[in-house]
């Protein structure tokens, strides 16, 4: 099939990308020129691992190809996929002028039938949205499709290659049909495609996001509690998610959510619900929570401290909002970074891929190392803000020799307490007795 991707992010390059492999023809847009010129030149511009080996395999086999230009990328494409951003507006409801925008611009210059996919994460009632827009601007029939997107990045080309399902929402037959036969290659082994109306389908989305971001907020919680009455969270942990009816993913506590999605996705729920004057409670619980949580880390430095972090030189292992991905967008270390140099600490980071993200952003306010043990050098103390598989099983003897003292703020829980009680540190988790 011929296929258009708008916009070329995460989601859109990862959908471009596996869509190629399995045989179509994909042209991906985006209005950067500067990342269509090094895709055209072979250069990946986000990490995400496994994606290199497809990305460069369909371009030199010439299923995958890029463009500035809009009309070149949809004149042949039967299916358009929209993978642009949805930021949370001023209001804190999703921000549709991208999405809007380019269904006007595709409009305006198609000459036959197209199917219009959403992609991204939009409220609902977008597809109706959508369609209103073509109504308006062409006379041209086409079908508009919710198609949200499920997959994680660090892991998006197992998640679109393997997903766990696919959820097409659309009330066109010959949509449905069309769908049906681009994903099957991706649900061999028997996962869903799971059609449904537009506006399930959009929910379904928001749903999903808040769920998971609910479950992580309640693990935060719990492990708030564990700290105060003396539990354990990992024993909590994995006492009920032994229950098939909770599971064992997704509780992990640590320094709360951030990412592109779960943030913004949380905001949108509970803002687009009180439109049809609902109150989603539970949703503004979640928000709050993790706004607290995201500084826990601090709370317990500025306690330790005396309430002084001024002058003290902390290490920071872990940049990215989570492990195997440069993105940075609302990464709680981030906050963390913001709140200790606020308190005049000196902040020394490393990480494996998001560095120059965040160099982009705030070169000024800290420093960043090539090696994550030279950042412990003099350091007062070590601040783990996420969990890359490197940081799991350190040099703890290069670690003693660079540290000025023997302090680890950890806010994913990395290390056996007794391995630090054995090391003699100060060693201060999420949910779990304090080592001092
Ligand atoms: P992104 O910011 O990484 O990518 C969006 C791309 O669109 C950018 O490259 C931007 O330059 C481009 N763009 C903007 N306006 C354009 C236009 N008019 N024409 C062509 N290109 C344009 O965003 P993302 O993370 O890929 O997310 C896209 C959507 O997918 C969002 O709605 C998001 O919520 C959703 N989503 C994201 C993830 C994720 O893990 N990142 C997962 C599921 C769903």
């Amino acid at each position: 099939m011929k296929i258009a991707v708008i916009g070329t992010g995460y989601v859109g390059l990862v959908t471009g990308t596996c869509l190629a492999e399995t045989g179509n023809n994909v042209i991906c847009v985006d209005i950067v020129e500067d990342k269509i010129n090094k895709m055209k030149s072979g250069i990946l511009p986000i990490y995400e691992p496994g994606l290199d080996i497809l990305f460069h395999r369909n371009i030199e086999q010439g299923r995958l190809n890029f463009t500035t230009n809009l009309a070149d990328a949809i004149k042949d494409a039967v299916i358009i996929f929209l993978a642009l951003p949805t930021p949370p507006g001023g209001d804190g409801k999703a921000d549709l002028s991208y999405v809007l925008g380019a269904a006007k611009d595709i409009a305006n210059l198609i000459t036959d039938y197209k199917v219009i996919v959403t992609k991204s994460t939009v409220p609902v009632g977008t597809a109706d949205k959508v369609k209103a827009v073509f109504k308006e601007n062409t006379l041209i029939d086409v079908d508009v499709v919710s198609n949200p997107e499920f997959l994680r990045e660090g892991v998006a080309v197992e998640d679109f290659m393997k997903p766990d399902r696919v959820v097409v929402g659309s009330s066109s037959e010959k949509a449905r049909k069309l769908m049906e036969e681009l994903y099957g290659p991706y649900v061999r082994s028997g996962n869903p495609v799971i059609f449904m109306d537009e506006r399930s389908s959009e929910l379904t989305k928001y749903a999903a996001n808040s769920f998971l971001a609910t479950k992580i907020t309640f693990m935060n919680e719990v492990a708030n509690l564990c700290e105060l009455v003396g539990a354990d969270v990992d024993m909590v942990r994995k006492g009920i998610g032994s229950d098939a009816r909770i599971g064992k993913r997704f509780l992990f506590p640590g320094i709360g959510y951030g990412g592109s999605c779960f943030p913004k996705d949380v905001q949108a729920l509970a803002m687009s619900s009180k439109e049809y004057d609902y109150s989603f409670k539970i949703l503004d619980a979640v928000m709050d929570v993790n706004q607290t949580q995201k500084l826990k880390i601090v709370e317990k430095m500025i306690k330790y401290y005396n309430g002084d972090l001024s002058g003290k030189k902390f290490a920071l292992w872990g940049l990215a909002f989570k492990p195997e991905t440069d993105d940075i967008r609302e990464a709680p270390a981030l906050y963390i970074i913001d709140e200790l140099t606020k308190a005049g600490a000196e902040v020394v980071a490393y990480d494996p891929e998001a560095m120059e993200n965040v160099k982009k952003m705030k070169g000024d306010v800290l420093s960043f190392v090539e090696n994550p043990y030279d950042a412990l050098k003099d350091a007062d103390a070590l601040i783990i803000a996420t969990e890359w598989q490197l940081f799991r099983n350190p040099d703890f003897d290069l670690m003693e020799k660079n540290l000025k003292s023997k302090v680890i703020f950890d806010g994913r829980n990395l290390y056996d307490l007794h391995k630090m009680i054995d090391l003699g540190y100060y060693y201060n988790s999420i949910g779990r007795a304090t080592v001092e």
